[in-house]
């Protein structure tokens, strides 16, 4: 699906990919090539490095011309990274100022082992000293930098898996456990060559792209925005949370670039393109001033975009269509009102978890709700309990993590299990339910039962503060996301129960196509508009039609000025979307007419394939509103 409006289309050597973005780069564009990790890092400039253009998935709008640090991922693997001639000697620089830290360091421990566990114990330390001087082992890196031309990094990590391998082919046990003392001391070197993550990020200088193999949510909701601009990884889908993370504090961000870590060094200038998901690293001149017009043009665009805003969401033949935010954190209400979002449908409560480093307190998050019913003024907001599991959190605090998280212990499922913390957060939520009009809703509910017991223990809270004479919303709304198949093909049984439905497209199409959201080799599979997608959508919107409940949509696909014609056409009325997306959903909308999306939405039903779809979708959103899609026009 695609859908951005006008954005200025890139001539070569840069190719222009359809946006799966359904809104604009807006004031996250920015410039600047100061140096990345300022302090104790030099960043390498890579004066006649040429271009190279990598594609991925563009999962956060905006251009960003910074400096990258490169994260591998921890110091397990490094990547073999190529440099110029001209960079030989620095990088041997970099090698030889590690070897004198780690040497000096081993000094260091030696000598407090002396002290503390005796000279016997504290030999190791005089062991990996001699093995550090030794030539056999550190002429090959010297050597391997200077004829191969890779990054001191790799030289080291690449020599010591060389010995590590061949020790352990020796059938004597002083061999084998040689190997790790070698794994000890490569470690040790990285560790001064590259830092570990926290570190490096830390040492971030203004406008810097970060670089990574993978990133969790938790990580990206850590940067420091003010110095970190932009973030490209190896891996990621479209719809998975770090993306999201991305929207959310208006990073622009690409996924899913497969090498793009092989391709970056420190330092190395980057364009960052996360309307059109490309990463340029080394951009030549014309590449630069290019996209230099292109971060201009888009300011302009936005200052056009914020009259949108204040108008109202109506199609031409008057039918209004609720149009809220979706937000991760309080502060984001702020831009939801900007855009002209008229309340929040999806708070992705979660996130309170992922930035913080104990679990979230009672007041914390009745702090957090109280914030943002105190920033709606009145208007509707739809929290979710929370949605740990799968990419957010929990795997990383497991004794044994899960095989298959998506498949696991994840959201309601979680919230169930450790039912202390779940009441804490219920708790929370009702006691701010007083303040304003709040729903309640619960993620990733696949069947009856798990409904119940959820619901059981919303009562359960409420009777314990009433007796403890805390007041809250007695009549509060309590509904659900269907976001699961069972949950959609149920839809009947469960709008009975219910007050309300919140489809996820994000999730259903995960779950429907068997196509993990985060998996870039699976993306191409990962598409809304299978048929098989829209008629549980269908049928979810007429079972809550039929028990007069209400229905929105939250998944990405909400903000997808092709798709949304089509939800629409299906009887939505209300859509919950990444604030950035607002405005140019209200232009869509009061572009076209409810009978023309619901002629899409009959036709769309007849056909049996999702190629057939998306492309039926995409001629009719540029035959209704052309000027939409007025820089797509080659795709
Ligand atoms: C969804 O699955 O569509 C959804 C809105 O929830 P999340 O993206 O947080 O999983
Ligand atoms: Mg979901």
């Amino acid at each position: 699906m695609t859908g951005s409006p006008a954005t200025p289309k890139p001539a070569d050597p840069v190719r222009y990919t359809p946006s799966p973005l359904a809104h604009k780069p807006r004031s996250n564009s920015s410039e600047s090539i100061a140096g990345a990790m300022a302090g104790t890092r030099i960043p390498i400039p890579q004066p006649g490095e040429p271009p190279q253009v990598v594609k991925g998935l563009g999962v956060s709008p905006g251009i960003v011309i910074g400096r990258a640090i490169v994260l591998d991922s921890g110091l397990g693997r490094v990547h073999r990274r190529q440099i110029s001639p001209d960079h030989v000697k620095t990088e041997l620089m970099k090698f030889e100022q590690a070897l004198k830290t780690s040497l000096e360091e081993l000094a260091a421990f030696q000598k407090q082992a002396e002290r503390e566990m005796g000279a016997e114990t504290a030999k190791i330390f005089g062991v990996h000293q001699g093995m550090l001087r030794d030539k056999a082992l550190v002429g090959p890196i010297r050597r391997m930098i200077e004829s191969e031309m890779v990054t001191a990094e790799y030289a080291v990590y690449h020599t010591f898996q060389e010995i590590a391998a061949k020790f352990r082919k020796i059938p004597d046990s002083a061999f084998t456990t040689k190997v790790n003392d070698i794994d000890d001391l490569s470690i040790r070197l990285l560790r001064h060559l590259i830092g570990d993550t926290g570190q490096r990020v830390k040492l971030a200088g203004d406008n810097t792209i970060i670089v990574a193999h993978d990133l969790t949510p938790s990580q990206a909701a850590g940067f420091d925005r003010k110095k970190i601009k932009a973030f490209a990884t190896d891996l990621g889908g479209r719809t998975g949370h770090t993306g999201i993370v991305a929207r959310a504090l208006g990073i622009p961000a690409v996924v899913g670039c497969q090498r793009l870590t092989e391709a970056v060094v420190d330092g190395s200038v980057v364009i960052l393109d996360g309307e059109r998901g490309i990463v340029i690293v080394n951009p030549d001149a014309e590449q630069l001033e290019q996209y230099r017009a292109f971060i201009e043009q888009a300011r302009i665009f936005s200052l056009s975009l914020d009259e949108l805003a204040g108008q109202a969401a109506i199609t031409l033949d008057r039918e209004p269509i609720e149009i809220l935010g979706n937000i991760e954190f309080p502060d984001e209400v702020q831009k939801v009102l900007e855009m002209g979002g008229q309340g929040v449908g999806l708070y992705r409560t979660e996130f309170l978890h992922l930035t913080s480093n104990h679990e979230p307190t009672e007041k914390e998050q009745f702090q957090a709700y109280r914030r943002c019913v105190e920033l709606l003024e009145g208007r509707p907001l739809t929290i979710r309990t929370l949605d740990l599991g799968a990419d957010k959190l929990t795997q990383s605090r497991e004794e044994f993590p899960e095989r298959n998280p998506f498949l696991g212990l994840r959201s309601i499922r979680y919230s169930l299990k450790h039912q202390p913390m779940f009441k804490t957060q219920l708790r929370a939520i009702l006691r701010a339910s007083k303040l304003g009009p709040i729903k309640i809703m619960f993620p990733l509910i696949t069947s009856t039962s798990e409904f119940r017991q959820a619901k059981y223990l919303v009562n359960d809270v409420m009777e314990d503060l009433a007796d403890e004479a805390i007041d809250f919303d007695r009549n509060i709304k309590v509904g659900m996301m269907v976001e699961v198949p069972s949950a959609a093909l149920l839809a009947d049984a469960f709008a009975q129960e219910v007050d309300f439905f919140s489809i996820g497209t994000n999730d259903l199409v995960q779950y429907t196509l068997a196509v993990d959201r985060t998996n870039e080799r699976v993306a191409s599979y990962y598409n809304p508009a299978h048929p098989a997608v829209v008629r549980l959508i269908r049928d979810t919107v007429r079972a809550a039609r039929r028990r007069k409940i209400p229905v929105s949509c939250c998944g990405e696909s909400a903000s997808d000025l092709e798709f949304c014609l089509l939800l629409i056409g299906l009887g939505l009325r209300t859509l919950s979307m990444t604030s950035s997306a607002i405005p140019h959903l209200k232009r869509l909308i009061r572009s076209v007419n409810l009978s023309q999306c619901e002629r899409i939405a009959r036709k769309v039903i007849s056909l049996d394939s999702d190629v057939q779809v998306s492309s039926y979708l995409r001629d009719c959103a540029r035959k209704i509103v052309p000027e939409a899609f007025d820089d797509r026009a080659g795709d």
